[in-house]
């Protein structure tokens, strides 16, 4: 314990103290007679600004700071996986344990397991020479998840002197490293600074989809892994389907979800919920490859600050073993407010609707930190984080700074409209207003792995639904009759397009998830079908006969199909070709 300083404000979540010259910025300080966790986020002379991340009530001047003189961390180890933390680590059932509902506050409760024993399994032998990052062994944290233990970023490389195997707990000497300094002990459990981005080898280009299963994603407006996407979520719109959706199909092997959440109940809800859902590829439950952070609002702001931090910490400790990552952010603007909060009291200038000055820098920061990167370690394994932020802005209106200063950073805006919602459009994604900017990247993973058509045909498929958007406004003014024939085709596709392609009911067993080759061939499906209606209207066949082909059904329908046996099936089209001979046929006798 260095610094030892005296209270001489409280403001809500901020407490000021004097005396505290020899701290340093971020410094985790225990505040107060009851040693309430804070950060320090300012100081002045030998007066420090402090966020607290608990109930200040009761904390009054004269009473006492003591620094840590640690950075507030998170720990990293074997037990993260299936945990439900707040925004500062803790874990909310051991709190509740020791503390009871709402009597949380000054509780130092260890952030993961110490007693429990886990096998650990080297991968190393002595004498073998390691760099910082390289894998030393594994342990079988979950049914879904093999936590592999590397040596941490911060210790330099050298030669195993000793290592283990057998059950031990996180604290445990698991591996003896004779380096350059000494020996050095290595355990199960790192420590990292959360402000910190953690070290890798090199960013690389994110050049892979990351298959949700989801058409209205997968096509039209694409995630890669590493990327970054914003969606918004008025109420009602669905956001929680889709955030479900995501978490359970994306071809991620991690999920961490930072909930910040206005009313408590929200937050509730998700902790309700999210244990209950299973992993569809493998039938566990899916916090077995789950990492939950929740602040609920009758926890102070500055928990909620924090929380994000915490959260992408534990992605990239994740990311670093190699895997690929999705962190779900709900709500980004919750976090953004509680930013607004702390600055508002620490008196700085305000910026546009007294958000601070530094909001669009924070939020570019906390998106940078997503990436495939090329992780540290000898072995060259790549690891991604890929975030989806939500954003929840008030009334809706994205003129928001917020939502602003994250379009500005994010490649990815998935448009969720309550009125789509409301006209059981679901999933609710505008494909008006949506947009990725990662068609390029996906290219030529699209071409070498579902058809070097793919891309062209999804701008062949958005251009004729923003052709339809345009005629509806004619349609509206003089009627669907004073359309051409051609036009009307158009219309028919488009609303193929949307129904038969962009609806996706979350809840029924086959259409819940498309695979890649599924999503190509109904739109392969969909597009043939467009230009055999041109080409019969085209042909003076009569328009009632082309909008009542019979294989619409069938197109309509293929959605349902067993995804394996549709893939390979070639049926639809066949039919297709043969009805559009036929009319051609009979138009002509
Ligand atoms: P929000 O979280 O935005 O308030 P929900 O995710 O709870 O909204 O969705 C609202 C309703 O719409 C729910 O009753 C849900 O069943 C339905 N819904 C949303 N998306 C889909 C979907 N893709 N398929 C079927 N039903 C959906």
């Amino acid at each position: 314990m260095d610094a030892k300083g005296v209270i001489i404000k409280v403001a809500g979540p901020l407490v000021i103290a004097d005396k505290m010259s020899d701290a340093k910025m971020f410094d985790v300080v225990k505040v107060g007679d009851k040693g309430l966790i804070g950060e320090i986020i300012e100081i002045k002379g030998d007066k420090a600004s402090i966020q607290v991340y608990e109930e200040t009530g009761g904390v009054g001047p004269g009473e006492p700071v003591v620094s840590t003189g640690m950075p507030l961390s998170v720990e990293l180890a074997p037990g993260i996986i299936e945990a439900i933390y707040d925004g500062i680590q803790r874990p909310l059932d051991v709190i509740k344990e020791v503390a009871g509902d709402f009597i949380t506050r000054g509780v130092d409760v260890p952030k993961v397991n110490r007693e429990k024993l886990w096998a650990f399994v080297p991968t190393v032998k002595a004498g073998d020479k390691l760099v910082r990052g390289d894998i030393i062994g594994t342990v079988q944290e979950t049914v879904s998840v093999l936590h592999k233990i590397m040596v941490p970023p911060d210790v330099s490389g050298g030669t195993v002197k000793e290592i283990k195997e057998g059950e031990f707990t996180v604290e445990d000497t698991v591996c003896v490293l004779e380096t350059k300094d000494g020996d050095k002990k290595l355990s199960m459990m790192q420590k990292w600074p959360v402000r910190k981005y953690r070290p890798y080898h090199k960013k690389l280009l994110s050049t892979e989809p990351m298959i949700s299963g989801q058409r209205v994603i997968d096509t039209f407006f694409p995630l890669v892994k590493g990327g970054t996407a914003c969606v918004p979520g008025p109420f009602g719109s669905g956001k929680t389907v889709i955030q479900h959706q995501l978490a359970k199909w994306a071809d991620t092997e991690i999920v961490v979800y930072i909930g910040c959440g206005e009313r408590g109940n929200e937050m509730t809800d998700v902790l309700m919920e999210f244990p209950h859902l299973n992993d569809p590829r493998t039938g566990e439950p899916l916090m077995k490859r789950t990492v939950l952070i929740a602040n609920t609002s009758n926890m102070p702001v500055a928990a909620r600050e924090a929380s994000v931090y915490t959260g992408i910490t534990i992605a990239e400790y994740f990311r670093d073993m190699g895997y690929s990552v999705a962190v779900m952010a709900d709500s980004t603007s919750r976090w953004a407010e509680a930013m607004r909060e702390i600055s508002g009291r620490l008196e700085e200038m305000p910026g546009e609707e007294g958000y601070p000055a530094y909001l669009g820098t924070r939020i570019a920061e906390f998106y940078e930190r997503s990436g495939r990167v090329q992780c540290l370690g000898s072995d060259g394994r790549i690891g991604a984080v890929t975030t989806i932020g939500a954003v929840s802005p008030p009334g809706g209106d994205l003129s928001d700074p917020v939502v602003q200063a994250t379009l500005r950073v994010v490649k990815v805006f998935w448009s969720l409209e309550a009125h789509l919602a409301y006209q059981r459009h679901l999933p609710a994604i505008s494909w008006l207003n949506s947009y990725s900017l990662y068609h390029s990247n996906i290219k030529e993973y699209m071409k070498e792995n579902v058809s070097d058509k793919f891309i062209d045909m999804r701008t062949d498929a958005m251009s004729l639904l923003q052709t339809e958007s345009e005629l509806n406004e004619i349609v509206k003014l003089i009627g669907v009759d004073s359309l051409s024939f051609g036009d009307r085709v158009i219309l028919e596709t488009a609303r193929s397009l949307r129904e038969d392609f962009l609806h996706q009911n979350a809840f029924h067993d086959v259409d819940t998830y498309a695979s890649i080759e599924k999503q190509f061939k109904i739109l392969e499906l969909i597009l043939r079908m467009h230009d055999i209606s041109k080409e019969l209207v085209e042909k003076d066949i009569p328009f009632d006969k082309v909008a009542d082909m019979e294989v619409r059904e069938d197109i309509a329908r293929a959605r349902y199909r067993d995804d394996a046996e549709f893939v390979k099936s070639s049926d639809i089209m066949e039919k297709l070709e043969a009805e559009r001979e036929k009319l051609i046929k009979e138009g002509v006798f």
